[in-house]
């Protein structure tokens, strides 16, 4: 069972016609709509719905904070390495890029433990290029324990693994992983990933099926905003989405919006989203669904993160680096892109509380979960 069968019943061009034809009826229809399903989602996500931002911007906000209250939760990414076997048109870590690769060492993975968590983070998620030889299952089963001993919540963006590895990985004290597929036209994702194992689009997409059947407690979509039309990928997210928690509704979903970035060796036809559509974007997620965690990394303006923050989003990273020993050493490596918030922690709590919301350092306990 995975959902690459219903994937493959989804007619992309088919999906473009509905959603380009939406009109204001549609997006009205849906704005007093109790419980949307991802029809409705499409009309939330047309271009008929611009216009309505104002509306949609109150009804985002009204759900969030009757589900989430006042909060605001923080994160922090711990980049492990950058060594990197696949060949991607936008990210620095590819291997054709001629960078000083670095993997961190235990007593390296301590020190950034200790400047994260003098910062006061509590919730870290490790990322690491994919490299399955070099930075593969017994890399992070030697790494997870020594980082659990620091932080309550462990997220991973690694390589797509079995859902045996995951099993083990969660023995180990993983509690979330965030596998974003890119984009969810084939074509484009060909265009995209050159080389390495990343080049196979159906293992990527079958790996929140491998991460349900494995029991991990919250799983991560999303859908790389700059490979292709933003709002067909969110359509099929939202399939995906939902597939998943018909599924596996034991575990949380979370879901992210990277807009690309500069990075070394970068791409240039990238399909620009503009900040009114990023807008429109997250609360059309809301909307559809009251109950998924929406998360904002640093790749924004302050500007912007300041005005988002209260209309749907609940997590945000702060004081991010996206080099391997970022956080400790004076020598870091390469980046993986560039962030545009380089507020710290401290400051954006303060940002956080002016807007009336309490900053929440730790997720839930996943022993509270099951
Ligand atoms: S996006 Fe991920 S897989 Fe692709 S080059 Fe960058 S680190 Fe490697």
């Amino acid at each position: 069972m995975s959902f690459l069968p219903e994937f493959e019943k989804l007619d992309r061009e088919e999906v473009r016609m509905r959603l380009y034809s939406c009109n204001a009826d549609d997006v009205e229809r849906v704005l007093n709509k109790k419980r949307p399903g991802p029809e409705d989602f499409m009309a939330l996500l047309s271009p008929a719905a611009e216009p309505y931002l104002e509306e949609l911007a109150q009804r985002a906000y009204t759900l969030t904070r009757q589900r989430f209250g006042h909060t605001m939760q923080f994160f922090v990414p711990l980049y492990l390495s950058n060594l990197c076997a696949n060949d991607c048109s936008y990210c620095g870590f590819s291997m054709s890029n001629k960078l000083r690769r670095k993997t961190l060492t235990p007593d390296e993975i301590e020190q950034e433990c200790l400047a994260i968590k003098a910062r006061g983070f509590d919730s870290v998620l490790l990322v690491t290029g994919e490299h399955e030889s070099r930075v593969g299952l017994d890399y992070f089963c030697n790494a997870l324990p020594l980082i659990k001993r620091h932080f309550s919540y462990l997220a991973m963006e690694v390589q797509p693994l079995s859902e045996q590895d995951y099993r083990r990985l969660r023995s180990l004290g993983l509690d979330a992983v965030l596998v974003y597929q890119e984009t969810y036209n084939k074509t484009s994702y060909a265009r995209h990933h050159l080389k390495g194992k990343k080049t196979d689009f159906n293992w990527r997409l079958q790996t929140p099926d491998r991460l349900g059947k494995a029991g991990i407690d919250k799983i991560g979509l999303g859908a790389l905003i700059g490979l292709d039309d933003w709002r067909i990928d969110s359509f099929f997210t939202a399939c995906h989405l939902r597939y998943l928690q018909k599924a596996y509704w034991r575990s949380r979903y979370s879901l992210s919006f990277p807009r690309l970035r500069p990075c070394a060796g970068g791409l240039s036809d990238i399909r620009p989203m503009s900040d009114k559509q990023l807008v429109q974007l997250i609360c059309a997620w809301r909307i559809f669904d009251s109950e998924l965690e929406l998360s904002l990394s640093t790749r924004e303006s302050p500007f912007l993160r300041d005005h988002l923050l209260p209309l749907g989003i609940t997590s945000i990273s702060a004081g991010s680096s996206t080099q391997p020993g970022g956080y400790a050493s004076e020598n870091p490596s390469l980046e993986q892109f560039a962030t545009d918030d380089k507020r710290c922690a401290a400051t954006m709590a303060e940002v956080v509380r002016a807007k009336g919301l309490q900053p929440v350092w730790t997720d839930w306990h996943p022993g509270f979960c099951r």
